[in-house]
C-alpha cells in the first residue's frame, strides 16, 4: 500500500486528451520530476505547462496535484493531461516509473479507495458495473449502488440485528422463566420482520442482476420456421446467415439487443432437430444447453405450415413457464390450427408476427420487457451472486437463531447465529472480507480504474 502508482485512467488508443493517474506518498514527488508548470504549484488547480525528460520537451499537458484525503483513493493524487496518442502516454508514464511510481494493477485505485474507506465494497463494485453498462437499465441500478442503496439497506438490516443482540445479551443476566415470558415473542416478532426483509432481497435479486446482465433469450424452433430472420428483424442488423435450406444455422448466435434501456441477448439456435450429422448435432447439444441456461425461450412456429411433429416436440421439451410461442411468417396464409396447438402449447403466451414485414414486433418487444422486468427497476436491490449468497447465508443463520429460540438453546447460542447473520450481510458492503475475494473482485477491473 505504500507503493505510488500510475496508469493511464482514459481509454486506450487515441484520443484529443489522455490523462494518466498518480496515487500514493510519492504521487507529488514524482508529479514535480516530470511536469514542469509555467505558473507556481497550487494544490487542486489544473495548471498548464510541459512533461520534459533530459532531453527536453515530451507534450505539452495540463497536471493538478490533490492532496489527500479528499481524493478518490484517499491517498495524495496527481493527473496529468497529456495529448491522447500512445507516444506522448507512453513516455510520460516511463518518466512517472523512473521517478519512483509503478505500474498500476487493474482496479488498484478503485481497490484503495475500498481499503481505505472511501467507498464500501457494493459501491466499488458498482463503479465497474456503471464503466460496463450496455444499457440505460445496467447504468442506472450500478448508480443507485454506487450512491449506496445497497449499503443503507444493509446497514439498516444490521442495526436491527444489533439491537437483537443487545436484547438478547441482556438476557443471559435473567433467570430462564423471565426470558421465556416477557423477551421471547418479542424476539420472535422481530426475527420474523428481519427474515421477510431479507427474502425480499432474494425474490428481488433477479430484477438487478437482469437489469446488469442483460435478459438471456433463446430462439427455439425446427429449420426454416424463420428463426434467423426473426432474429435479424429484431436487432435490425443482418448478421444471421438466412437462407431457404434447412439446417444452415448450425452453430449458436448472439444478438443483443436494446428494448426500453434493457439489454436483451437473444440467441439463434440450431434448432432440435435429431440428426446424424456430427456437426450440426454439436449444435443441437449447444441449443439444449442454451435453453436451460435462457430466461425465456421463444418457440417459433411457421404458421404458413401448421403443427409439425418437429413443433411439437420443441414444445415439449420446453420447461415449465419459461416460454413463449411465437408464430412466424403472419404475411402468408395462416395454416395453424388452434385447437392443435392448444393442445401442446397449453397456458403458454402466443404471439403473431411477421419477420418479413415486421408486422407485431413491437407488441412481442413489449412482451420481452415485461417479462424480463415484472418490478419496476426501482426494487432492484443485489446485483450480483456475491450478493444474493451472502444474504442466503445471512438468513440461513437468522433461520437458525429462530429454531435455537423455539428449542429453548441456552442464549449464547443463539447470540452466536445473530453474530454470523450479521457478519453475512458484512460480505456485501466488506466489513468483513478476505484478500482472496477482495483480489478476485478487483482482478476484473480494467487498468487504470
Ligand atoms: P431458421 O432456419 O428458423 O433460422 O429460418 P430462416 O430465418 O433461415 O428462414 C427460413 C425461410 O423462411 C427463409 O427463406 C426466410 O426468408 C423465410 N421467412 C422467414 N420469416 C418469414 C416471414 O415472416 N414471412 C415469410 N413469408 N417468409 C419468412
Ligand atoms: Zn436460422
Amino acid at each position: 500500500m505504500e507503493d505510488t502508482i500510475a496508469a493511464l485512467a482514459t481509454a486506450p488508443g487515441r484520443g484529443s486528451i489522455a490523462v494518466i493517474r498518480i496515487s500514493g506518498e510519492k504521487a507529488r514527488a514524482a508529479l514535480e520530476k516530470v511536469f514542469y508548470p509555467k505558473n507556481p504549484w497550487e494544490p487542486r488547480k489544473l495548471l498548464y505547462g510541459f512533461v520534459r525528460d533530459d532531453g527536453g520537451v515530451v507534450d505539452e499537458a495540463m497536471a493538478v496535484y490533490l492532496p489527500a484525503p479528499h481524493t478518490y483513493t484517499r491517498e495524495d493524487v496527481a493527473e496529468i493531461h497529456c495529448h491522447g496518442g500512445p507516444v506522448p502516454v507512453e513516455r510520460t508514464l516511463k518518466l512517472l516509473f523512473e521517478a519512483g511510481a509503478r505500474p498500476a494493477e487493474p482496479g488498484e485505485f478503485t481497490k484503495r479507495a475500498f481499503l481505505n474507506g472511501r467507498v464500501d465494497l457494493a459501491q466499488a463494485e458498482a463503479v465497474m458495473d456503471l464503466i460496463g453498462a450496455e444499457g440505460e437499465a445496467a447504468a442506472r441500478v450500478s448508480l443507485d449502488l454506487m450512491e449506496g442503496k445497497l449499503s443503507r439497506k444493509v446497514g439498516e438490516l444490521q442495526s436491527a440485528l444489533t439491537d437483537l443482540l443487545a436484547e438478547t445479551e441482556a438476557a443471559l443476566d435473567y433467570p430462564e422463566e423471565d426470558l421465556e415470558e416477557m423477551m421471547k415473542p418479542a424476539l420472535e416478532n422481530r426475527m420474523a420482520a428481519l427474515q421477510g426483509e431479507l427474502q425480499k432481497l432474494i425474490d428481488n435479486a433477479n430484477i438487478g442482476r437482469v437489469a446488469l446482465e442483460g435478459f438471456k433469450v433463446v430462439l427455439a424452433g425446427r429449420p426454416n420456421v424463420g428463426k434467423s430472420s426473426l432474429l435479424n428483424a429484431l436487432s435490425g442488423t443482418e448478421r444471421a446467415i438466412v437462407t431457404a435450406i434447412a439446417g444452415t444455422t448450425r452453430d449458436t448466435l448472439e444478438e443483443t439487443i436494446d428494448i426500453r434501456g434493457l439489454t436483451f441477448r437473444l440467441l439463434d439456435t440450431a434448432g432440435i432437430r435429431e440428426t446424424q450429422d456430427t456437426v450440426e448435432s454439436i449444435g443441437v447439444a449447444r441449443s439444449r444447453r442454451a435453453m436451460a441456461e435462457a430466461h425465456l425461450v421463444l418457440v417459433i412456429l411457421d404458421g404458413s405450415e401448421g403443427l409439425k411433429a418437429e413443433d411439437q416436440a420443441v414444445l415439449a421439451s420446453l420447461e415449465k413457464g419459461k416460454g413463449l410461442v411465437v408464430i412466424n411468417k403472419g404475411d402468408l396464409p395462416d395454416q395453424m390450427e388452434d385447437g392443435e396447438l392448444q393442445k401442446w402449447a397449453p397456458d403458454i403466451p402466443i404471439w403473431h408476427v411477421s419477420a418479413k414485414t415486421g408486422e407485431g414486433l413491437e407488441s412481442l418487444k413489449d412482451a420481452l420487457y415485461r417479462w424480463a422486468l415484472p418490478q419496476p427497476l426501482g426494487s432492484a436491490g443485489l446485483t450480483h451472486e456475491r450478493h444474493v449468497l451472502a444474504v442466503k447465508a445471512a438468513l440461513a443463520s437468522l433461520m437458525r437463531a429462530n429454531a435455537a429460540l423455539d428449542g429453548d438453546m441456552p442464549v449464547d447460542l443463539l447470540a452466536m447465529d445473530l453474530h454470523e447473520c450479521w457478519e453475512h450481510l458484512g460480505e456485501i458492503t466488506g466489513q468483513v472480507y478476505n484478500e482472496f475475494i477482495i483480489d478476485r473482485i478487483f482482478e476484473k477491473f480494467c487498468l487504470g480504474k
